[in-house]
């Protein structure tokens, strides 16, 4: 299971195995913070019974096929790092993200 986020008393979790994002309630885990949950209860998907037993810690699913463009609203991006930043006129580490798609920087 991937940890997505945390919505009002509800965590948001995916299937790592179907998929399907469902929403548990918050006081069936003891942690949750940006990065990570972790429940104090076993948890099951509905849909195909993939099972996460009790104080596992459940990561934020970190790939990128969760990012889409917000022009075209394509799943295609490509990472493209950023070597000289012209706000700062420093060198950063930063990435920008391109849409295969429409070609745009976001
Ligand atoms: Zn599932
Ligand atoms: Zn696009």
């Amino acid at each position: 299971m991937y940890y997505r986020n945390l919505q009002e008393d509800k965590v948001v979790i995916e299937c790592n195995n179907c998929e399907k994002v469902y929403k548990f309630q918050k006081k069936y885990f003891s942690i949750v913070s940006d990065n990570y949950c972790i429940n104090n209860t076993m948890l099951q998907c509905p849909n195909c019974k993939n099972t996460v037993y009790p104080n596992t810690k459940i990561e934020a699913k970190k790939d990128t096929s969760m990012i889409r463009c917000p022009y075209c609203g394509s799943t295609q991006i490509q990472m493209v790092a950023r070597k000289w930043s012209p706000l700062t006129g420093f060198f950063t580490n930063k990435v920008d993200r391109v849409c295969v798609k429409c070609k745009k920087k976001f």
